[in-house]
Formats: structure tokens, C-alpha cells, sequence
């Protein structure tokens, strides 16, 4: 994003919410689901009857335990759950259980890589337990919104997922920042392998709250931007509020306090609601949960499982293969695509090799079809099998490069598309020395002219042994023979 008009600057700072992949919900034995038909997956814990008994699952603790100690944060030695009250359909009990003055963990930070290579040093405020609600579906209408619905069903077999709420400090200042934190931190959740992370299905969302001021003044009044579930719509949501932000204080109003939806449609932002303050919700401590006293011991266990995170890859990617700093943060950022560049480059035994092209082509085929990579239709193995045809000689960097979409476009191999082609350079010195030779015996005049010193009428030369050829003689091996023909004792 380009620098805000007239000197103004946002203030950014981001609330994620974490989907856990246990087997079962936070307080009830009930499976977790996704698409299974509507209100399967319920018990009376979860659908809050009177009498009932939560039980937390222990699970959900050692993930979000996790997750905090891969942020950095303090473990809380005492944490307990509170009751948020509020109603709304979704929320059968009329409260959700959540945690708040004592949450699991404080403190923490993550340094994301931005894209000119600097770092970002985001705080962690808080990271905390909680439950998910329902799901409303509004039906009978264009938007699936409440706006124009004919009517509403729920589903409440989200109801009691376990959630992870890490609320970030406002240290982001642009939507560039915002969505590379975010990529970022989804990757970090990834690698720990607590949660699918995936935002079309809300397994990973992300609310914003943002501000504007001028450089050096007081923290201006923030919205909360609500539920932008990807990348592209936080980023859009973000620019589409400053800029609303900014032209509302230049008009003379006030910036109000409030709940901001983004409409990805129309691009337009709007009031959604006027914002709860805390004493809204009469929060008070859980009376059915015992509190939660993690030692010393248990944290430490955790922390001894985590996996290699991120900032520690990019380290060792420096220190093994040698890449670039940049290359190697790009590739950490992505734990399955970090994954991808070292099976090839075990594979190929040159990571230099590896890491351009698993960053070029590959991303380049990726990004273009809007592919994980663990969709790629060319796998690790299939493309050490196409490197190594270009490190013998076979093929060169450019006939690579078709080779590659050819196996894109039919997910056949390297070695086979060559065959099938006839592709492959000619590198077979005797077949192109009596190439060359034709082609000097055919052009006389500018072979005369390269014997008198004149260099230039060379690259014609090579051109016309690559015309002969189809553009499969290796270039090198040309240069070298023509020059050899060429030379004043020949
Ligand atoms: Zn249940």
C-alpha cells in the first residue's frame, strides 16, 4: 500500500481465532465436524441443557499451550475459564465459556519477514481458550446475510469447538503488514499441527482492530473489521476502513467506536453494530470448571515436542544449503513448501538449483492456479527428475521450463516428455561438429568475415547451428566448436 494521504498513519492490531483439530469439542465428549449434516454432532453439554457438567478437554490445553509457547508467551502457572454472557441464537447456553483476566498465556511476540526483507516485531498480547458457536445459515436471500433472509436455521454442531483466540498488539501499521502477519502466523499454526488453518471453512479467522492518526499523536478511536475470511479480504477490508477513517476525521466527524463489516462485493465498509465494552458481557469465573495449574514440568514437556518453527528453519536452510537469507525466509514462512525445497534438494544435490526453482517456476505455477503445494501436480520427486536432466545436459534452462509446463499440463514425467518429444539437447560433439562444419561450408562470407577479426558475425553463426538444429545443440558446446573451426591454424 502506498504511503496514506496527508500524513496520516493506521494502527493495526489483529484478533485471530484458531480452530484446534481435536477429536472432540472443548467441555463434551461430542466429535469434531465439518459438513457432516446440520445438528449431528450435539449433546446436552453443548446445547447447554440446565444440570449439565462441562469437563475440558486436555488435549486443547497441550494445543493452545503450544501455540503460546511457539509465540513466546508466558504459561500461566493458575488460568481459569470465565462465563461471557450474551445472547444470540447460535449460543444455546446464552453464554460462552472463554477465558479472561487469567488466560493460558501473555506476553508473547512473533517477528514476521516483510517482503523487502526487513523484520516486523509484532507483540502478543494474550493468548486464550475458549469455545466456538453455532452456525447461523441465513437462507432466502442474494447474500446469505440476515439483511433480506427469508429465514434462519442454526447449526449447532460447531457449537463447543475448541478455539484459540491470540490477540495481537498494535504494532501492524499497513494492510501489506497485516496480511503477512497473518500468512505468517497461519503458517507457524500449521507447523505445529494443532489445527487445519483453513479460512474458507473458518478454521483460521481473523478480526482487525484499526485506527488512523498523525505520526507521534495519541492512539486514535478503532473500529473491529469482523470475520475477513482470506488473505485478500482482510487486506482489502483494511484499506477500504483507513481510507473511510481518514475521509471521516478530514469531513470533521468522529470516528465512533463501533463493529465494521466488510462487504467483499462491493468493497464497502459499514456499521454492523455499536461495540460491547467488556462490562457488557458480566463476565464472571466458570462456577463448573476447576481451574487449570499447568507446572513447570508439563510446560516444559511441551515445549521440548514442539517441531521446528519458522525463525529456526530459516536459520538452518542459511546454514545447510546456503541460500540467501530471503530465499530462506520465503521457504520457512511455508512449512509444506520449506518441506517441498528439501526433498528436492536432497534429491537433485543442488539446493541453489533447488531453491530457484522451487521459488520461480514452481511458485510462479502455484500462485497462477491459486494451489497449495501440496496440490502441485508436479511433486518433489518428478521435479529432481527434471533438474537432473538439466545439470547433464540433456536440457536446457529454457527447454526446462517447457518440459515443466508440459508436465504441469499432463502430469507425466520429465523423462518421458523428453522421449515422447524428442526433445534433448545435442551435446554429442561429433554429431555437431559435422553441423557446424555444414554451416560454415553454407556460409561463406560470414565465415570469411569472423577469420578476418571480425567477432560479431559469431552470434550469427550460432544462431544458424541452432536454426539447423531445431534450438537443440548446446549453445556452449557450439560456441566452442565453432571457434575451434574458426581458429586461424584450423
Ligand atoms: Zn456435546
Amino acid at each position: 500500500m502506498s504511503p496514506l494521504r496527508n500524513g496520516w498513519e493506521a494502527v493495526i492490531g489483529l484478533e485471530i481465532h484458531v480452530q484446534l483439530s481435536t477429536r472432540t469439542k472443548m467441555f463434551c465428549g461430542c466429535e469434531l465436524s465439518f459438513g457432516d449434516p446440520p445438528n449431528t454432532h450435539v449433546c446436552p453439554v453443548c446445547l447447554g441443557h440446565p444440570g449439565v457438567l462441562p469437563v475440558t478437554n486436555e488435549k486443547a490445553v497441550e494445543y493452545a499451550t503450544r501455540i503460546a509457547l511457539a509465540l513466546d508467551c508466558r504459561i500461566a502457572d493458575h488460568t481459569i475459564f470465565h462465563r461471557k454472557n450474551y445472547f444470540y441464537p447460535d449460543l444455546p447456553k446464552a453464554y460462552q465459556i472463554s477465558q479472561y483476566d487469567l488466560p493460558l498465556g501473555i506476553g508473547g511476540h512473533l517477528d514476521v519477514e516483510l517482503e523487502d526483507g526487513s523484520d516486523l516485531h509484532v507483540g502478543i498480547t494474550r493468548v486464550h481458550m475458549e469455545e466456538d458457536a453455532g452456525k447461523l445459515v441465513h437462507a432466502g436471500g442474494a447474500t446469505g446475510r440476515i439483511d433480506g433472509a427469508d429465514y434462519s436455521l442454526v447449526d449447532f454442531n460447531r457449537g463447543g469447538t475448541p478455539l484459540v483466540e491470540i490477540v495481537s498488539e498494535p504494532d501492524i501499521s499497513t494492510p501489506d503488514q497485516a496480511r503477512t502477519f497473518l500468512t505468517q502466523l497461519r503458517s507457524l499454526v500449521q507447523t505445529l499441527g494443532v489445527s487445519d488453518v483453513n479460512m474458507e471453512e473458518g478454521s483460521l479467522r481473523c478480526d482487525a482492530n484499526v485506527s488512523v492518526r498523525k505520526p507521534g499523536e495519541p492512539l486514535g478511536t478503532k473500529t473491529e473489521l469482523k470475520n475477513m475470511n482470506s488473505f485478500r479480504f482482510l487486506h482489502r477490508g483494511l484499506e477500504a476502513e483507513i481510507q473511510r477513517q481518514i475521509e471521516a476525521i478530514e469531513a470533521g466527524e468522529r470516528v465512533v467506536q463501533e463493529t465494521i463489516h466488510f462487504d467483499p462485493a462491493t468493497g464497502l465498509v459499514s456499521s454492523l453494530r455499536s461495540k460491547e465494552e467488556a462490562h457488557d458481557y458480566r463476565y464472571f469465573p466458570e462456577p463448573d470448571l476447576v481451574p487449570i495449574e499447568l507446572d513447570e514440568a508439563y510446560v516444559e514437556n511441551v515445549r521440548a515436542s514442539l517441531p521446528e518453527l519458522p525463525a529456526a528453519r530459516k536459520e538452518r536452510l542459511v546454514r545447510e544449503y546456503g541460500l540467501p537469507a530471503k530465499d530462506a525466509g520465503v521457504l520457512s514462512a511455508n512449512g509444506p513448501l520449506g518441506d517441498y525445497f528439501e526433498t528436492l534438494s536432497i534429491a537433485t544435490g543442488d539446493a541453489r538449483m533447488s531453491a530457484n526453482w522451487v521459488l520461480g517456476d514452481l511458485s510462479a505455477y502455484l500462485n497462477a492456479a491459486g494451489l497449495e503445494v501440496s496440490a502441485s501436480a508436479v511433486g518433489a520427486e518428478a521435479l529432481a527428475e527434471l533438474l537432473r536432466l538439466i545439470s547433464d545436459g540433456t536440457l536446457s534452462g529454457k527447454m526446462a521450463k517447457d518440459v515443466f509446463q508440459a508436465m504441469v499440463d499432463t502430469g507425466k514425467s520429465a523423462p518421458g516428455i523428453v522421449a515422447e518429444k524428442g526433445l534433448g539437447q545435442i551435446s554429442d560433439a561429433g554429431e555437431l561438429d559435422a553441423i557446424v562444419a555444414g554451416v560454415l561450408a553454407a556460409n561463406p562470407g560470414p565465415t570469411e568475415e569472423f577469420r578476418q577479426g571480425n567477432d560479431r558475425v559469431l552470434g550469427f553463426l550460432v544462431g544458424q547451428v541452432m536454426k539447423a538444429t531445431k534450438g537443440q545443440a548446446n549453445p556452449q558446446l557450439v560456441n566452442e566448436l565453432l571457434r575451434k573451426h574458426l581458429s586461424p591454424n584450423e
